[in-house]
């Protein structure tokens, strides 16, 4: 996996092109920045930003929507970004590409194995 880290010029994504020791140099795909960074644990580089994700689960109609729906509850409830009421409102709309707001990287680590097990298509997307 390629690592990535958020520009330090643009908010970007930059991801890692050369390791020389502990500087890590990082070129960021936006704005075309060059800039390094120091590793402070052998196996993690230093974060320089929390990432954040969008989450969102797809389905195919809203027979599978309202499967999903169930899945949702149990995964989501108690997440602060979380609203039900979001849920429910996108539900009764008809949307198939459920959108279920902002979660930090520590909190898209733990739902992806979960929704896995329930076997529900959730997918994040990093938000810039
Ligand atoms: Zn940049």
């Amino acid at each position: 996996m390629q690592e990535e880290i958020k520009c330090i010029n643009c908010d970007g994504i930059a991801t890692l092109v050369s390791t020389e020791g502990a500087i890590k140099t990082y070129l960021c795909s936006a704005c075309g920045f060059k800039f390094e960074g120091i590793a402070h644990y052998v196996e993690q580089p230093i974060s320089l930003g929390i990432k954040n994700y969008r989450a969102f689960v797809i389905v195919p109609d809203e027979v599978e929507a309202r499967k999903a729906a169930f899945k949702i509850r149990r995964l989501f409830s108690g997440l602060s970004n979380f609203y039900l009421e979001d849920l429910q409102s996108q539900l009764s709309a008809g949307v198939l590409e459920l959108d279920l707001g902002i979660y930090s990287d520590r909190e898209v680590e733990k739902l992806l194995p979960q929704a896995e097990i329930l076997n529900l298509n959730l997918k994040f997307v990093l938000v810039p």
